[in-house]
C-alpha cells in the first residue's frame, strides 16, 4: 500500500484535477492499494484566511465577498469537470459552502482566533477532496471519500495541533486499514480533530505531514508527494538560475534542509517516516514519468554534496538592548525565551553580544504585537521588518553568492554546515 499526497498547485483548476485523477488511475490499474491525501485547491487556504480575518475584524461584507469568490472559483472547476451546478451535481460541496455562509453571517461567538481559524480554514480541504472524489467516481475511478478528522486525533493546540499518536494509530489500523484495502481512499491533509470534537490544523503546508502520519500508521510501503517541480531542487528555480535536482537525499539531510526552511517538505514530515524507514518520493505531477527525488534511510543512498540555497522571506529582526548598558545575562535570556515561547513565535536565527540580543523570526502581526510590548518593558527595542533569511547549506566555499553583494546584510553567521545571512533589498 502507498500514500500519495497532492498539494494545492496540483489541483488548482479542472485540467489539473483531471491530471491528478489520471495519475491515480494509472497507478491503481493493477489493483494497487492507495490512500490519497489532498490539499485545498490552488490558493484557497490563503483566501479562507482573508475571509476569516475580515469576519474576525467585523468586516462582514468583505468576508462575504471573499467567500463568494472562493465559491465561484470552485464552481468554475466543478462546471468544467462534470458540468451542472453545485446544487445539482455536488450537493455535498454545496452543503459545505452553506455551512461556511451560516458561520460568517453572525459575529464570532468565540474570541479565540486560533480556535476559529481551525474551524474555518480546513474547509478548503473538505471542499477540494469532495469535488475530486465525485469527479473520479463520475469518470469511473471507484473511490471512497473519508473525513481525515475521524482518524487524526490531536491535542487542542489550535493551528499547531500535536498528534495523539496512540489514539491515531489505533483508529487508523482498526478502522482505516480495512477500507484502504478495499478501495482507493481520498482524504484531506492539514486537518485533525480533538477529543472534544473540535477541528484542528497541523500548521500551514501541513498536508505533507498528514500523508506521513497516515503512512506511518498504515505501515505503508512509501509516500509520494506530487509537486509542480521535478523533485527537491538545490534552490527555488523561481529565484535562482541553473538549479539542479537532488536525486537522492538521506532523511537526516532532508530534516536539516526543512529545518533551515526548505519549503519542499513540511519539517515534521520526515520523523514518522524515518522511524519506520518508509521512503519518501518527491515527483512531478506535470511529468509523472520523471524520476524525481528519493528520500531514504541514510545507509540506502548516495548523499548529495550539492550546495543548497534556502530563502525565507517575511522575516523580522528584533534587537533588544539592555536599558542601562548592563550585560545581557542568563536570567535575561530566560525571560526572553519564555516570552518568545509563549507567543508561539518561530525563531530562525539568534545572535548575542554583551549588551544586546537579536533574533530573526517569521513575521506575524498578531503574535508580535503582544510579544514586542512585553519585551519593551525590559529592553530597548529595535524592529526591522521585510527581511530575507538566506541559508547556504553544504557550502563549498566561504564566498557569498554574487547577488548578495547588492544587499544590506544585517546578520551573517558561518557554521560548519551552513552560512546564514539576514538581508534587506
Ligand atoms: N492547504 C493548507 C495550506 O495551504 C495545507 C497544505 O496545503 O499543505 O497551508
Ligand atoms: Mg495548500
Amino acid at each position: 500500500m502507498k500514500v500519495f499526497k497532492f498539494g494545492g498547485a496540483s489541483v488548482k483548476d479542472a485540467d489539473a484535477v483531471r491530471n491528478v485523477a489520471e495519475i491515480i488511475s494509472k497507478h491503481c490499474k493493477n489493483n494497487e492499494k492507495l490512500l490519497v491525501v489532498i490539499s485545498a485547491m490552488g490558493k484557497t487556504t490563503n483566501a479562507l484566511e482573508r475571509m476569516l480575518d475580515a469576519w474576525f475584524e467585523g468586516r462582514n461584507k468583505d468576508a462575504a465577498k471573499e467567500l463568494d469568490e472562493i465559491k465561484t472559483f470552485h464552481n468554475n472547476i466543478t462546471q468544467k469537470l462534470i458540468g451542472g451546478s453545485l446544487q445539482n451535481n455536488y450537493h455535498e460541496v454545496d452543503n459545505l459552502f452553506i455551512e461556511l455562509e451560516c458561520m460568517i453571517e453572525t459575529k464570532p461567538v468565540n474570541t479565540d482566533f486560533d480556535f476559529l481559524y481551525d474551524q474555518i480554514v480546513g474547509y478548503g480541504e473538505l471542499i477540494s477532496t469532495k469535488i475530486i472524489s465525485i469527479y473520479m467516481q463520475t469518470v469511473g475511478i471507484d473511490n471512497r471519500w473519508l473525513d481525515a478528522r475521524n482518524f487524526i486525533n490531536t491535542s487542542e493546540d489550535y493551528r499547531q495541533a500535536k498528534i495523539n499518536w496512540e489514539a491515531t494509530e489505533e483508529i487508523i489500523s482498526n478502522r482505516l486499514l480495512p477500507l484502504v484495502n478495499r478501495q482507493i481512499v481520498i482524504t484531506q491533509g492539514f486537518i485533525g480533530r480533538t477529543n472534544r470534537n473540535n477541528t484542528t490544523t497541523l500548521g500551514r503546508e501541513g498536508s505533507d505531514y498528514s500523508a506521513s502520519i497516515f503512512a506511518y500508521c498504515l505501515n505503508a510501503q512509501s509516500v509520494t508527494i506530487w509537486k509542480d517541480v521535478e523533485g527537491v531542487m538545490n534552490a527555488d528555480p523561481k529565484r535562482m538560475k541553473n538549479t539542479e535536482i537532488i536525486s537522492e537525499l538521506s532523511f537526516s539531510k532532508a530534516i536539516e534542509l526543512a529545518y533551515y526552511g526548505a519549503t519542499i517538505i513540511h519539517p515534521k514530515t520526515i520523523q514518522p517516516l524515518l522511524k519506520k524507514s518508509i521512503p519518501l518520493y518527491v515527483k512531478s505531477f506535470v511529468n509523472p514519468e520523471a524520476k524525481g527525488t528519493a528520500i531514504k534511510a541514510d545507509s540506502d543512498i548516495k548523499e548529495t554534496s550539492k550546495e543548497c540555497y534556502i530563502f525565507k522571506d517575511n522575516q523580522v529582526l528584533i534587537k533588544l538592548f539592555s536599558k542601562d548598558f548592563s550585560f545581557i545575562v542568563e536570567s535575561n535570556l530566560k525571560s526572553i525565551f519564555e516570552l518568545i515561547a509563549n507567543a508561539k513565535v518561530q525563531v530562525n536565527l539568534m545572535q548575542n553580544s554583551a549588551i544586546s540580543f537579536s533574533f530573526c523570526a517569521n513575521f506575524d502581526e498578531r503574535k508580535f504585537e503582544n510579544l514586542i510590548s512585553q519585551l519593551a518593558t525590559m529592553f530597548d527595542t529595535e524592529i526591522i521588518k521585510n527581511l530575507t533569511l538566506l541559508t547556504l547549506y553544504n557550502h563549498n566555499s566561504h564566498q557569498l553568492p554574487d547577488f548578495v553583494s547588492e544587499k544590506e546584510i544585517l546578520i551573517e553567521q558561518h557554521s560548519k554546515e551552513a552560512i546564514q545571512l539576514v538581508y534587506t533589498d
